[in-house]
């Protein structure tokens, strides 16, 4: 069994991890639309990658979903520890 990542700002779990500058192959995207009716118009949540070939990135930042605050140093040591 694996440990999970903690957040070492408020030890949740959870993270989100936000690539910029992506070069995907054979990628299924999806978007979500929500009818927002103060505005009269449709808002969307971004688009999200379900599944890929393969992602290539050079700028990579996660985040904790709990406190939302940058984890990026501290995923990338969890990554390291579980390639063991
Ligand atoms: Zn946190």
């Amino acid at each position: 069994m694996s440990q999970p990542f903690s957040c070492p700002h408020c030890g949740s779990h959870d993270y989100s991890i936000i690539l910029t500058g992506c070069d995907v192959a054979g990628a299924t995207l999806q978007e979500d639309f929500a009818w927002n009716a103060e505005r009269g118009e449709y808002s969307s949540g971004g688009t999200v990658i379900l599944s890929s070939e393969s992602v290539e990135s050079e700028g990579g930042s996660a985040v904790c979903l709990q406190c939302e605050k940058d984890v990026s140093e501290a995923v990338a040591e969890y990554e390291k520890q579980q390639e063991g």
